[in-house]
């Protein structure tokens, strides 16, 4: 019943490897990193191994904590202007200091393999073709893969973020789910929970997801990553709800490696556009 996100990412890193090495030259992804967060360095390293893994070549640029914005948004034109770069991707949280949206939305939409830029998340939700933000992007693959078909089912997404939530959301949505949304505000999720068919929960509350909540038989992904006081990592779904699921994502080793897969796709779809190979 537990469903190898991992696995999965395995399989297509081999495929994605063949096409980039396909291509006149390897893709490029450029990872701009400011400061020395300890959590956004190990996810920059996670994602500069996949691309070793993949031939995608990485370019890290590392700031200082210090650096201006000014600098950063300089960063992003350098990147933009050059044509041997597939794709940006800036890691969040930036500095309190310099303004996330801004430098967002200063990453060319042709570039923007994370999908956050305003003209990604437009394309989304006019159904035309753009970058997809990753993480949901890998959760359909996960059901793809699981030969899980959304039309016609009832699907809750727990959480409303730029990043997970409302992507998510309108993806479920695009594949003809009948899609409700809950958030902090939700006062009744067991209720939704038990009527759902399939459930992502991206709230970043370990063990919000319990047994009791969840339909015999249901799909549960688990996009969910909280770090206990032990230092172990969990999702936001209780263990024992693999019981009652037909299939679930384990934490870790589901969607995060499915995420790091997206990313390499949308960079190799970037240069295959870019070097005139459509995909
Ligand atoms: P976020 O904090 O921006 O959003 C959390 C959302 O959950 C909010 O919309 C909030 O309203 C909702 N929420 C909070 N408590 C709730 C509750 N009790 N009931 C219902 N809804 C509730 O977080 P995010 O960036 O969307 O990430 C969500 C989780 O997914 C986090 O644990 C994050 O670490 C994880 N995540 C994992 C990956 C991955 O690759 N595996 C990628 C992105 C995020």
């Amino acid at each position: 019943r537990l469903f190898s996100g991992k696995a999965l990412a395995l399989a297509m890193e081999s495929d994605q490897k063949v096409r980039a090495e396909a291509l006149p030259r390897n893709p490029a992804l450029a990872v701009v990193l400011v400061g020395d967060d300890p959590a956004s360095r190990v996810y920059v390293r996670n994602k500069v191994r996949a691309c070793e893994r993949t031939s995608v070549r990485s370019i890290e640029i590392t700031l200082p904590y210090e650096t201006t914005e000014e600098t950063v948004l300089a960063e992003v034109a350098r990147l933009n202007a050059d044509p041997e770069v597939d794709g940006i991707l800036v890691q969040l949280p930036l500095p309190e200091h310099v303004d996330a949206s801004k430098v967002v939305s200063a990453i060319d939409p042709a570039k923007d393999v994370d999908g956050f830029h305003t003209t990604s998340a437009g394309s989304l939700l006019q159904g035309l073709p753009g970058f997809r933000p990753c993480t949901p992007a890998g959760v359909m693959e996960i059901l793809k893969a699981a030969e899980i078909d959304p039309a016609g089912k009832q699907a809750l997404v727990i959480g409303r973020s730029m990043i997970v939530g409302k992507p998510m959301a309108l993806m479920l949505l695009d594949a003809d789910a009948t899609v409700t949304i809950a958030h902090s505000r939700t006062p009744n999720l067991p209720e939704l929970c038990r009527q759902a068919d399939i459930v992502v929960a991206a709230a970043g509350k370990a063990d919000l997801v319990k047994a009791y909540m969840v339909k015999e038989g249901a799909v549960v992904i688990d996009v969910g990553t909280n770090r206990l006081p032990s230092g172990r990592l969990v999702g936001d779904v209780a263990p024992d709800v693999v019981d009652r699921a037909s299939v679930m994502t384990p934490v870790p080793g589901g969607v995060g490696p499915m995420t790091i897969a997206m990313l390499i796709e949308n960079t190799i779809r970037s240069a295959e556009g870019r070097l005139g190979k459509a995909h």
